[in-house]
């Protein structure tokens, strides 16, 4: 008799990044790699396939919300570039590896809410 998995919200699931079928195992090996299979639930993560997808909406996302900061920042402090690098830089890079992993997780979870089969995708 095959387990039964109540339906996981994919927002919770990615947020914790956890497993979109159990919702209890861990997805991620490391910063951003997914695991081959879940420990939990041995549900096997090779079908679900993001590729850049999370980092093309962190890319696009993300600048849409700080170039509009950057833009208030220069026009109403009128800081020296450096400030601009000294400040930017780090917001850049913290925020956009922060919101990667759940990001990630969430499109994960989509997939699998969707039953989307990256082989599929050839056919
Ligand atoms: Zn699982």
């Amino acid at each position: 008799m095959a387990a039964y998995y109540p339906r996981q919200s994919s927002l919770k699931t990615g947020l914790r990044c956890a497993c979109p079928r159990c919702g209890q195992g861990k997805l991620f090996t490391g910063l951003l790699t997914v695991r081959d299979r879940c420990l939990v639930c041995d549900f096997d993560y090779g079908r679900l396939n993001t590729d850049d997808g999370a980092a093309f909406f962190i890319i696009v996302l993300y600048s849409a919300l700080i170039l509009p900061l950057a833009a208030w920042f220069q026009f109403a402090l009128d800081p020296p570039v450096w400030i601009h690098f000294l400040v930017w830089i780090p917001v850049i890079i913290v925020g956009a590896i922060a919101l990667m992993r759940p990001f990630k997780a969430w499109l994960v979870a989509q997939q699998f809410k969707h039953n989307v089969d990256d082989a599929d995708i050839t056919r």
